[in-house]
């Protein structure tokens, strides 16, 4: 006879924390055994870290049996956990089954303590394959499609809306732009666009990690590696909750956007896209989201064709219909444009691309920093960005897909951690996360840009974009005004904190050079996207984007640097 519910609650209000968590075991301990010959493949329980076998049976027949349980597992934790569940669903009708809240349980017994965030999805396993055998048994009438233990582990942050920013203050949390240079100047930073300088809690987070409980991830049940899972999921919330994804079991910890928008392209490209099928995407997009949907058309034989863009460099939305028809298997576009900051309509663009069936690709690398980001409200199929430029660590990256695009995703690097079973020829994948994270994460990296997450909460988006488009609209006014300098793309109104320009007869990289010598540290070059500068008909530009720390002597010491530039360098005849 199990244990039942009440009598476990009562055990758990009686002790304290330590013992609680002794108690589990304990569970464990005391439940029934399969032998080895009831350890069977088929009654395997996947996505759980260790071996869970779960056996069922309808004690009576008719339409809303009673169902028995019995389950076992190699780990004794989990056979704590196992005892709950029996203790909550066996011996119940399949309807009972199905409308048990068994977050309730959870919650009442403060199951997150005492568990990794791991275990939290291998239970998630366990309660879906329980519920999956009582629906095969309940009236229709019983169904409740609710999935339990994701809603006990979705958090929403509390909406924090703050007006303004003082970005003299926020500077002041900048170290690195808080020194004095060899020549006497303190740097102006205009290259955020290319990554952005990390705040102080970022630097601290990483150094805590690295000094207090650094170990590797969803590896040991030793207090550092219960640690460091605990930490990367708390920071894989935090990004779920940041562009209002609907679980953390959406976000995969990649290592940045390149490598993401390769994994799309070839874990979900390669067997979705086929000859004479169309990949659709602009002529604005860095390299990294042009080149993998290039050489996936060549590989596919596919047709890789451009949204027509207005000679602003917004895109011709008017002319959608001319290139996305019902062949179109895939749109992959970027929120904002790294070079004339274009910012693009994505819900829009996805709805246009849902109408003919296609899913939409995002690279929000440079829109993520900028706007709020809300995958659901947009209904876009993938969204990638980079820690880099988001305040957070260089060598971290996202991956959010709505479930079942990522459940139609395979795989493309193989290994440790990506695993369900592994068989001497051929092996099964994870779910979802964990099937896109093989081998070491950039542990510290994901939790430092969880921290970066919070610290750009904390003053929140809207009012860093709101500060950033006044820079913007100064700067594009006072550059406006400086004779043979032309500006690329569109008004303010239309785009993020990105200036792209070019002085007549003055090279792009000669001026960023000059500006250098003033501490005005600028980008130049096609910034990784030449199809662009061919169409703009030009090589190279020179670059300055803004972030959250720019101020307004920023920008005067960029027209003023550029007037400096102007009239040293000598004009090309
Ligand atoms: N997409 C856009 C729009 C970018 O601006 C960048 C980087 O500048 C990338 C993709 C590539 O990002 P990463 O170098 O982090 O892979």
């Amino acid at each position: 006879m199990h244990i039942t519910t009440e009598e476990i609650f009562e055990e758990f209000e009686e002790l304290d924390p330590r013992d609680q968590s002794q108690f589990l075991l304990e569970l464990g301990y005391d439940l029934p055994r399969f032998p080895p010959e009831e350890q069977r493949e088929c009654d395997l329980i996947h996505g759980c870290q260790s071996q869970v076998w779960l056996t069922a049976r309808a004690v009576e027949d008719g339409s809303d049996p009673v169902i028995e349980f019995r389950a076992d597992s190699d780990a004794e934790i989990v056979r704590g956990l196992i005892a709950i569940l029996l203790a909550s669903y066996s011996g119940h009708t399949a309807s009972e089954i199905l409308r048990l809240p068994i977050n309730d349980v959870f919650t009442r017994l403060r199951l997150k303590q005492y568990i990794s965030p791991q275990r939290h999805n291998g239970l998630q396993g366990m309660v879906d394959r329980i519920r999956e055998i009582a629906r095969r048994h309940a009236p229709c009438t019983a169904y409740t499609e609710q999935s339990p233990v994701q809603v006990v582990l979705r958090q929403q942050s509390p909406a924090q809306t703050v007006a303004s920013i003082d970005p003299q203050e926020i500077r002041r949390q900048f170290p690195v732009l808080n020194q004095v240079l060899e020549d006497g100047l303190t740097p102006v930073y205009l290259d955020s666009g290319a990554s952005a300088q990390k705040p102080q809690v970022v630097i601290d987070k990483e150094r805590e990690v690295e000094e207090q409980y650094f170990a590797n991830a969803y590896r040991g049940r030793y207090r550092f590696g219960a640690r460091i899972d605990e930490e990367l999921e708390t920071a894989r919330q935090k990004i779920a909750t940041f562009i209002s994804a609907e679980s953390p079991q959406q976000i995969a910890f990649t290592s940045g956007t390149t490598a993401t928008l390769n994994a799309v392209a070839f874990g979900w490209g390669t067997h979705h896209v086929g000859a004479g099928d169309e990949i659709l995407i602009t002529e604005m997009e860095h390299h990294a989201n042009f080149v993998p949907w290039q050489q996936l058309a060549i590989q596919r034989q596919a047709t890789l064709r451009f949204i027509p863009m207005t000679d602003d460099g917004q895109l011709d939305i008017s002319r959608l219909d001319e290139v996305l028809t019902t062949k179109t298997k895939l749109l992959a576009v970027c929120g904002m444009s790294n070079v004339l900051g274009t910012v693009n309509p994505i819900k829009e663009l996805a709805a246009r691309a849902h109408e003919v069936g296609a899913v939409i690709v995002v690279d929000a690398a440079q829109s993520v920093p900028h706007q709020v980001t809300n995958v659901v409200a947009d209904d876009v199929d993938f969204l990638i960005f980079s820690g880099h430029k988001l305040y957070g660590p260089t060598g971290v990256g996202i991956l959010y897909g709505k479930a079942d695009r990522l459940n139609e995703t395979q795989p493309i690097l193989f290994g440790g951690h990506m695993i369900d079973r592994v068989y001497k020829d051929h092996s099964t994948w994870a779910a979802p996360p964990a099937r896109f994270e093989a081998g070491t994460l950039p542990i510290v990296q994901a939790i430092g840009l969880g921290t970066a997450v919070d610290w750009i909460s904390g003053l929140s988006v809207e009012a860093i974009h709101n500060h950033e488009q006044r820079l913007l609209r100064s700067a594009t006014e006072q550059l406006q005004q400086i004779p043979g300098l032309t500006i690329f793309g569109p008004s303010v109104d239309h785009k993020g904190a990105i200036i792209s320009f070019r002085i007549d007869d003055v090279h792009p990289e000669d001026l960023a050079i000059m500006l250098d010598r003033r501490a005005v540290l600028t980008r130049h070059g096609h910034h990784c996207a030449m199809p662009l500068h061919d169409l703009l008909g030009v090589s190279a530009t020179t670059r300055a984007s803004f972030a959250a720390y720019n101020t307004d002597d920023d920008v005067t010491a960029l027209v003023s640097a550029i007037e400096y530039a102007r009239d040293e360098l000598p004009r090309r005849p």
